[in-house]
């Protein structure tokens, strides 16, 4: 008998109902706007920003309207201005270049290794270069050696910025992710570790940098009103020099949110044993090889990838469609096309750049699995023999 999966790739789950009843209790109020507060309440966004500043360790938190915000406000708090170089990882999605050019910058994409970091050896040469800043995406939740990378940028004068749309509740030695940066992103997106269908989050320990930021997400002079903002001080001359490019997040958002980082490590925990069923089924397939997890990495898989290194194309895509037949969704990097959100370096013709033949061989063998929580470890199990066994089909074919 053939076995099929029928579950739902982008089923995320529920908001968890305390979630529900804050959503209820901000919309029975009227007060959404974050600033719209009743005497002597701080608001679910303020509550929202000092909890999660607990929770990575930071000292200041600001909550925004997306990942993407997040990103373009910490570029324009380093005063990254147009025309300006901005490192970033050849292997990410729309978004991280996206941001970059948003500000008017240009994108100066490294290379990505066959454990899907960024190529430090590359970093060390570009570095040299006229970036400034680097916009390191910790891409599907692979974070590199940050010992390494923060003294190559260190030693160079370039201020790291992190992307952690894909390792919210990850760390690299048990420094949590997006805290070695100068300043930390989250996406609080539908596809991310939490929930609210849009939503950003931005870290620092630097008042400057983040008291920039909370003028820019459209805080009018009301930042005496945050919980996780620098002191007044800091806004002294910042308030008048600081445009207004408003992006912030709302009472509604930051309601369901806030029950869903309470459960944060919870769902971690179900992530990785999700994460390790497949990783142990998919373990010793000739011709796929699966990424290896260094030890000093603690990861969210809440996705898992795999190589197809060297394959020809008929025979990829042979497994693509020989898996979406038996239900299992696989996205595939090295297409020629860009489809759904898997385009790379060389889809962004706004910002042209070398070939990199080494990271072009690994991209074209990447193939990509969300895993979403709503999938049970059995679910995983039966999906991990479905890929093993069309893997190996088309394998002993070739
Ligand atoms: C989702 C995502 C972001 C931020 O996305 P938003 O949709 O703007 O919240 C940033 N980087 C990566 C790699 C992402 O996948």
């Amino acid at each position: 008998m053939t076995e099929i999966f029928t579950g739902n790739f982008t089923q995320q789950e529920p908001i968890p109902e305390a979630g529900i009843e804050a959503a209820l209790k901000v919309m029975r109020s009227g007060r959404l706007h974050r600033y719209n507060v009743a005497e002597g309440e701080a608001g679910e966004t303020a509550l929202l920003e000092q909890e999660f500043a607990a929770y990575t360790g930071a000292k200041y938190c600001l909550a925004v309207a997306s990942g993407g915000y997040a990103m373009g406000a910490a570029l324009r708090a380093l005063g990254v201005a147009p025309g300006a170089q901005v490192l970033t990882n050849a292997f990410t999605l729309a978004p991280v270049p996206g941001a970059i050019a948003a500000v008017g910058a240009v994108p100066v994409f490294i290379g990505v290794t066959p454990d899907l970091v960024i190529d430090l050896g590359d970093l060390a040469q570009k570095v040299r270069g006229e970036a400034k800043v680097l916009m390191l995406s910790h891409m599907r939740g692979h974070i590199c050696d940050m010992e390494r990378l923060m003294a190559i940028c260190d030693d160079a004068g370039v201020a790291v910025i992190e992307d952690c749309a894909h390792t919210m509740g990850g760390a690299w030695k048990g420094v949590p992710s997006g805290r070695q940066g100068v300043m930390g992103c989250y996406s609080t997106q539908t596809y991310k570790h939490m929930n609210s269908g849009e939503g950003g989050l931005l870290v620092s320990d630097d008042a400057e940098l983040m008291a920039r930021a909370i003028m820019l997400s459209g805080s009018y002079m009301l930042f005496e009103r945050h919980l996780a903002a620098p002191p007044p001080e800091a806004f002294a001359e910042i308030k008048y020099q600081t445009p207004n490019v408003s992006g912030r997040m709302d009472n509604l958002r930051a309601a369901i949110l806030r029950p869903q980082l309470a459960d944060l490590p919870a769902q971690v925990a179900r992530w990785n044993a999700r994460y390790r069923v497949l990783e142990e089924g998919l373990a010793d397939v000739p011709g796929l090889a699966l990424t290896t997890r260094p030890a000093e990495e603690t990861y969210v898989g809440s996705s898992i990838q795999f190589l197809l290194t060297d394959w020809e194309e008929p025979a990829i895509t042979e497994v693509l469609a020989r898996c979406a037949k038996r239900g299992v969704e696989l996205k595939w990097f090295g297409a020629a096309e860009p489809a759904g959100f898997t385009s790379r370096y060389d889809s962004w013709r706004y910002a042209p750049s070398a070939p990199m033949p080494a990271s072009d061989r690994v991209l074209r063998g990447i193939v990509d699995m969300r895993i979403p929580l709503t999938f049970s470890e059995e679910d995983c199990a039966l999906i991990a023999r479905i890929i093993r066994a069309e893997v190996s089909a088309v394998y002993q074919a070739a």
